[in-house]
């Protein structure tokens, strides 16, 4: 491979490459900034955190206690609620860079990058710039890119359709009829918001889900499960937290919201499904005031006919059907990724990948996951760069080598 072949202004940057300034990649530069370690962030969009500056709704709030959503080396403000709200960890994160000096270059969407194995580097390259360096950081995220299903008659809808990424608030659905397709918990409490706006949701639930109460016994679910966990096999928690889902919430089955076999922990650590927090689901569906459909057979020009023979009308669809990473899009050649996009090894060696590869926040574990990233592959880094530093080219960390 020949660097700069194209009219690419070329850039060495002495220290690693992060792609993606979500919470993923500013975790690293804070951690690689602590142990003295340059580094350049590339990120697509012009700020930072942008899934949750633009692609979230109005009512997003942290779905665990925040004490769970911490960035490395910083907490969040103690004034600040135990279920931080989307504008809470948004101000959170851009204090963060604040702190940390994390100044990533904006409008840099990365349309490939390769290892170049003759003189060991990796060759990142933007629209107008070609980044070099030995070690790469991948921090898009395991929701860069909506996720849009092929359903049959779709295109044929006459009302408006959109992607839960482009939902902001029920406001705009008074009065109206809208068909929500998913049931994860963005079709849940997109849901629950129509349904607080005198909408009338309809919410698709084609496949099993399990829902759970956000809190048992005044405690959070995720951290009582993270607890039993210690002490007692995952099998035997699942059946404790059903239980207590039953009572607490009744037989979800009952209103079209089917449990999966498998119980709720294992689900998520066998296919990374993961359960539904409820923060008032369950009642409205319970009230009728969200109506559970089982799956679209087809949309028609002024609805959809579902499976079981049912026919209504809709003035909108939101999909709420996800989405998807977008790695293999742009990384090329590369070993360490499925063809979704997630790293082959598994949670907890999936960080770290060949010739200087890091993934950072493909865990499945949220930001919890970006956390325990983060942190070993700055150590990691940190361990090699004594030696890269004895071999230093130049004394910037980021040099323009043509323009
Ligand atoms: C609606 C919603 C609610 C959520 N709630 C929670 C929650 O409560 N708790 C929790 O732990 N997790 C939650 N998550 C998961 C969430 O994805 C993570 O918390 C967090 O945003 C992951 O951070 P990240 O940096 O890995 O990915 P992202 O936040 O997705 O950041 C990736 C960044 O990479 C950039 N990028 C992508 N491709 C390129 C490219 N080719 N070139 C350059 N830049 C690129 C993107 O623009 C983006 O800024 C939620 C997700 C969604 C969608």
């Amino acid at each position: 491979m020949e660097y700069c072949k194209e009219q690419l202004k070329c850039v060495w940057v002495h220290g690693p490459i992060i792609v993606g300034a979500g919470p993923s990649g500013l975790a690293v530069a804070a951690c690689l900034s602590h142990h003295g370690i340059p580094y350049v962030i590339l990120e697509r969009s012009h700020c930072i955190t942008s899934l949750w500056q633009h692609r979230t709704y109005d009512r997003l709030k942290l779905h665990l206690p925040k004490h769970f959503c911490e960035l490395p080396l910083m907490g969040f403000p103690p004034n600040f609620p135990k279920y931080p709200s989307k504008d809470q960890f948004i101000s959170y994160t851009q204090s963060y860079a604040s702190r940390f000096s994390i100044h990533p270059r904006f409008n840099q969407t990365v349309h490939t990058a390769e290892f170049d194995q003759s003189s060991e580097i990796w060759v990142v390259k933007t629209p107008d710039f070609q980044y070099i360096s030995p070690w790469l950081v991948v921090a898009t995220g395991e929701n860069a890119e909506p996720v849009f299903p092929s359903i049959p008659g779709i295109d044929k809808f006459r009302g408006p359709i959109l992607h839960t990424s482009v939902y902001k608030s029920a406001s705009q659905f008074k009065n109206q009829k809208v068909l929500v397709i998913g049931c994860g918990n963005s079709g849940m409490e997109i849901s629950l918001d129509l349904s607080r706006h005198n909408a009338f949701p309809h919410m698709v639930a084609r496949n099993t889900v399990h829902v759970l109460p956000r809190e048992m016994f005044g405690f959070s679910t995720f951290g009582i499960a993270m607890a039993l966990l210690k002490w007692i096999p995952i099998k035997l928690v699942d059946k404790l937290l059903l239980v207590v889902a039953r009572f607490m919430l009744g037989n979800t089955d009952r209103y079209g919201v089917r449990r999966p076999k498998t119980g709720p922990l294992e689900l998520k650590l066998v296919t990374g499904k993961t359960p539904v927090l409820d923060v008032g689901q369950v009642a409205q569906i319970k009230a009728g005031n969200i109506k559970v459909m089982e799956g679209v057979k087809e949309i028609t020009r002024n609805g959809a006919k579902f499976l079981d023979g049912q026919e209504k009308e809709f003035d909108a669809i939101i999909l709420a059907t996800g989405y998807k990473s977008n790695v293999p899009t742009w990384l090329k050649s590369c070993e360490s990724f499925t063809k979704e996009g997630m790293p082959k090894r598994e949670f907890p060696k999936g960080w770290k990948g060949e010739n200087g590869l890091y993934t950072v926040g493909f865990t499945r574990r949220g930001l919890l996951g970006t956390a325990s990233d983060a942190v070993k592959i700055a150590k990691d880094i940190a361990d090699q760069w004594i030696t890269v530093k004895d071999k230093s080219y130049c004394n910037s960390h980021i040099v323009l080598l043509r323009s």
